[in-house]
């Protein structure tokens, strides 16, 4: 199966609803600045909101007939917490009043558990560092009992990162691209400057880890395959110093939870959802639970995980969101 998917990155700068969406043009003002809360009116009588926000070193608030928070699954929830919308119970241990009770506001982190094995290349099949650094993608099924379709994930690279000595190996990775474990985002502190703690958790869920030790071992045997054996001087796992000759479950769950990386595809921590759910953050449009007016609209609202890259699927749910607020 051939997959085609969203690649975009430009190192120091990436914002996907900001740049891609007709978001632009229903919410003309986008504001970029190094902090921010969110002014939110009580009392039902004052449906007026707006930002607080830090720009050229100085706070200002800005009034609003509207938000639309697209600050990505990390800062959105944060951002909600620093402003009163959250769990009451982990707000009031911040010192934060709360106004309006979500409780799942900063949980269902979703992201995508991933394992590399790096394949030492000979100088011969090295490339340089501004090369196409993904070559190919095999998406397969599990066929894990609850697991969709093409839960799976095999990426081939060139090269392992974006210098020189990062050419000198390729690798093959797999990836659960429909994760079962939850992470959080959680406030360090009320200063809005200050990055939330990130529990990311993966593999935390067995299901995962059951997936991903069958991926681990698909992967050592493409690895030991003579079209990579061809190309490698030696092909290893990471740090670790398991073999990929005959690895038992034991090892095999050392090295994943060892060399087991993200791949930057958080999501799901204002989770969309029934209002009467209290696993909800927003309703169908985004509109934020309990508030007038503020809406959330980035990959922290996808409610399950979507099995795919996350770029696209942020970049249609801002499409999607700003057409129905037209
Ligand atoms: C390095 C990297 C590579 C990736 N590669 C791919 C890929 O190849 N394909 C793919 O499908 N997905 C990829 N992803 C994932 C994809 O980029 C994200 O899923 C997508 O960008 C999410 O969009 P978003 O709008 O939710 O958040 P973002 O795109 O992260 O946008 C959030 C914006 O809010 C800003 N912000 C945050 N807090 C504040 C604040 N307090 N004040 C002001 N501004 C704030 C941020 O600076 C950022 O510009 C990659 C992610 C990373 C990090």
């Amino acid at each position: 199966m051939l997959v085609i998917f969203n690649l975009t990155f430009t190192p120091g700068f990436r914002s996907t609803l900001a740049l891609h969406t007709n978001l632009i043009q229903v919410a003309p003002i986008v504001i970029v600045a190094t902090g921010m809360t969110l002014v939110i009116a009580t009392g039902g009588i004052d449906l007026s909101v707006g930002v607080r926000a830090r720009m050229d070193g100085r706070w200002e608030e800005l009034k609003a007939g509207e938000v639309v928070l697209a600050a990505g699954a990390v800062h959105s929830p944060a951002i909600l917490m620093c402003s009163g919308i959250g769990p009451s119970k982990t707000l009031r241990e911040c010192g934060i009043d709360c106004l309006v009770d979500l409780p799942a506001t900063g949980g269902n982190l979703i992201e995508h558990p991933i394992i590399n094995v790096e394949l030492h290349l000979q100088p011969q099949f090295r490339t340089v560092p501004d090369a196409r650094h993904v070559t190919c993608c095999v998406r397969y099924s599990s066929e894990m009992v609850g697991a969709g379709l093409n839960d799976m994930i095999m990426i081939a690279m060139n090269l392992r990162g974006y210098d020189h000595a990062s050419c000198q190996s390729g690798l093959i990775s797999v990836s659960a691209f429909q994760a079962f474990s939850r992470g959080t985002v959680k406030l360090r502190s009320t200063d809005p400057e200050v990055d939330p703690d990130v529990s990311l958790c993966m593999l935390t869920d067995e299901r995962d880890r059951v997936r991903l030790r069958d991926g681990a071992r698909r992967v050592f045997a493409l690895a030991r395959h003579a079209g990579v054996q061809d190309i490698t001087q030696r092909v290893t796992l990471g740090a670790t110093d398991v073999s990929s000759e005959d690895p038992d479950d034991a090892d095999l769950d050392r090295l994943l939870l060892e060399e087991v990386g993200d791949a930057l595809h958080v999501s799901g921590t204002c989770r969309m959802g029934a209002t009467d759910d209290p696993r909800s953050v927003v309703n169908a449009d985004g509109c934020v639970l309990g508030v007038e007016r503020l809406r959330v609209v980035d990959a922290s609202i996808i409610p399950e995980d979507p099995r795919a890259n996350t770029n696209l699927t942020t970049i249609m749910i801002g499409e999607h969101i700003a057409d129905r607020m037209k």
